[in-house]
């Protein structure tokens, strides 16, 4: 008899189980609207262009070892990430006072943020939207935080629950941690607009709300790398404190290499410094440094201003095919007469939408149609395409009618 024969069967992982299930269906027709991972117009997964000039540059570069990477990864890479979401001319990095550390991905990157947090901020309560990420509440009570929820999102609108909002954030005690989304928030893809953002930073400073920037969509909500920044950077302009969370698994499709930053923007350049000096602490015992490969492929891309335009325009055409995307889901609802107001499939921004779908008539699409996508009623445009939108909208209006 095992010593573990106590040990109980753990639940699929609510977003990546609705993957297992699909992969266990034989369908012809089924499609996996649940994970947020691009493909393109066949249905297929997509290694843009430069990513592959990137490989083949470091392929051909015998001066290449395979060295540890330094505890906070590649100086490069720190560098030209701080300065991607903070803006080329930013004065904070410019006074030195950002300190940049390559994590693995945006998870990584939000647990060593909020791990230093637990042990060198004084206040150990993270405010998070309500609804957001399934996996932010889990990754911040590990980490040693209290996670508490703001209102966010409005079902009867089907958009932000500003005033609902500015009040639970406006009650949170003084310091409080508040997790933000940059842009193209998850799952409901409802942003504030830039007038709210203002309101927003306006109060969290100043009731000293520290905010931590979730960055997991850079450039992949508008198409612009400057314009899904502009939120992290109100809150860097004013001079106050934050931390960001940097992904580059869904703007560079780095999905697997597993390659993120975690940037802290101080008052000063030495206060910059001794946390960079804790941050090491953080990761030596958490994973002792960073993997080489994703991180010297993001590298080779941002510094090269040739490659990088040629990332951008990618990057741009990924973007827009989503938003296409949205706009003929909603247009086949019309066509259909399907009952309701569907214009939230064409305002909410980004690589989700939140449907509004609940979880009997997902599990009825699942079944009717082979359509498979998370119980909240969330679906990945970008796993949709001219060819299999008139299935989802057959299905959609099956559910509703
Ligand atoms: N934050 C949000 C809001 C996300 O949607 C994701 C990806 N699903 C992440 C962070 C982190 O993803 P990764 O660790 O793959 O970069």
């Amino acid at each position: 008899d095992s010593i573990f024969s106590h040990v109980v069967l753990a639940p699929e992982d609510p977003i990546l189980g609705v993957t297992v299930a699909y992969n266990k269906d034989p369908s012809p027709v089924k499609l996996n609207l649940g994970v947020g991972a691009y493909r393109t117009e066949e249905g297929k997964p997509l290694v843009l262009n430069v990513v592959r000039k990137a490989e083949q540059m470091l392929l051909n570069d015998r001066a290449r070892v395979k060295e540890y990477l330094p505890i906070v990864g590649i100086a490069d890479f720190n560098k030209l990430s701080a300065k991607l979401i903070l803006g080329a001319d930013s004065p904070a990095i410019q006074e030195n006072r950002v300190t940049t550390v390559q994590c693995l991905s945006g998870t990584g990157s939000l647990r060593v943020g909020a791990e230093f947090m637990a042990r060198h901020y004084h206040q150990k309560t993270i405010y998070i939207p309500q609804p957001t990420w399934g996996n932010h509440p889990k990754i911040f009570t590990l980490a040693g935080l209290s996670v508490k929820t703001y209102r966010y999102y409005d079902p009867t609108t089907r958009g932000l629950n500003f005033q609902g909002l500015l009040e639970d954030l406006g009650s949170a005690p003084s310091g409080s941690i508040v997790l933000l989304h940059a842009c193209a928030h998850n799952p409901t893809g409802v942003d504030p607009t830039l007038q709210q953002w203002e309101q927003i930073r306006q109060l969290m400073r100043s009731k000293a709300l520290l905010p931590f920037f979730d960055s997991a969509y850079q450039g992949f909500a508008s198409g612009s790398l400057d314009q899904d920044a502009q939120s992290v950077r109100m809150f860097v302009a004013d001079s106050g404190e934050c931390f960001v969370a940097q992904s580059y698994a869904k703007n560079m499709g780095l999905y697997g290499e597993r390659v993120g930053a975690l940037s802290v923007v101080c008052k000063t350049a030495d206060v910059a410094s001794r946390i960079e000096s804790q941050l090491k602490l953080v990761i030596r015992p958490m994973f002792s440094n960073p993997p080489i490969h994703g991180a010297s492929i993001v590298a080779t891309i941002l510094k090269d201003s040739n490659m990088f335009r040629e990332w951008t325009i990618e990057l741009k055409a990924m973007a827009d095919r989503i938003i296409s995307m949205r706009k003929q889901l909603f247009d086949a609802l019309r066509t259909r007469g399907t009952p309701g107001d569907w214009s939230h499939i064409i305002k909410q921004i980004g690589m989700f939408t939140f449907t509004g779908l609940n979880s009997k008539q997902v599990e009825f699409m699942t079944r009717e149609y082979n359509i498979y996508m998370t119980s909240d009623g969330r679906i990945s445009m970008a796993g949709l395409s001219s060819k299999t939108v008139s299935h989802l909208a057959d299905a959609i209006h099956a559910a509703v009618t």
